[in-house]
């Protein structure tokens, strides 16, 4: 059974301090045993000081992105050893905002999900769709041509432990949710892509989230989509009381 897996994508917000309060708030939330896996996504620089308040309970760690580089003069980059070192458990890779707005292409988000792994990292690799190729009924080419450069070079041992997220680019902080429908469509997909890459038992293991404004009273149709393996979630996790309530709405799982 995948066990769903929810994560909050912070963004560029929240100061050092409301950080730190957000995450001792969902930590007072957190049951031990709950039965999803949960993480926050600090900025780079809060890392440290949400790692302090998170260390030894139910909820991970996870940074924003990484360099594709072990270490170097590179200044400004982050390498998948110091995030490791910090105590980051994930890492989100290839996020649609780093795709359009940094020119990150399918061959470095390949690169970065590897580096992450190197390190013993779970990488989430976002892949998705913008409006005017959905509009376009290019969906399904698009996806694939994202998962053919991001993931299908991996070996079958190292796609096992990468966290996939749908995230179509128009519902993404737009609070234009994808249908339940819609989503599940394209989790489908995926798992067909997994499928004839690999094999049914690897497709069957590998969790996809759903990423584009979840919200509370979203989350429960969504996350019961049989390939709905949890959810990224941006706006609603900076709310303590409502990215609980996205946790709270996951099922036990699907197999
Ligand atoms: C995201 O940041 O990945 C995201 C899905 O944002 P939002 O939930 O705000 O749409």
């Amino acid at each position: 059974m995948r066990r769903p897996f929810i994560a909050g994508n912070w963004k560029m917000h929240l100061t050092k301090a409301e950080s730190i309060d957000l995450a001792k708030a969902l930590v007072d939330l957190a049951p031990s045993g709950a039965s999803a896996d949960v993480a926050v996504s600090p900025p780079f620089v809060y890392l440290d000081a949400v790692a302090a308040v998170v260390h030894g309970t139910s909820i991970g760690l996870a940074a924003q992105n990484l360099s594709e580089k072990p270490n170097g003069a590179l200044t400004g980059e982050i390498s998948a050893a110091m995030l490791r070192d910090l105590g980051c458990r994930y890492v989100i890779v290839g996020h649609s905002e780093r795709r359009q707005f940094l020119g990150e292409i399918d061959s470095l988000v390949f690169e970065k999900a590897n580096a992450a792994l190197d390190a013993g990292m779970t990488p989430i690799v976002c892949v998705g769709e913008t409006l005017e190729q959905r509009r376009a009924e290019r969906t399904a080419e698009v996806i694939a041509s994202q998962f053919g450069g991001s993931l299908a070079g991996m070996d079958a041992d190292r796609i096992e432990r990468v966290v996939i997220a749908y995230e179509p680019v128009w519902a993404i902080g737009t609070g234009v949710v994808a249908t339940p429908q819609q989503a599940q469509d394209v989790h489908a997909d995926l798992r067909k892509l997994l499928t004839s890459r690999y094999n049914a038992a690897i497709a069957g293991t590998v969790r996809i989230q759903y990423g584009g404004s979840v919200k509370p009273d979203n989350a429960v149709e969504l996350l019961n989509q049989t390939d709905i393996d949890g959810a990224l979630v941006g706006g609603a996790s900076l709310n303590a009381d409502s990215f609980w309530r996205i946790v709270t709405a996951a099922p036990k799982g699907h197999d």
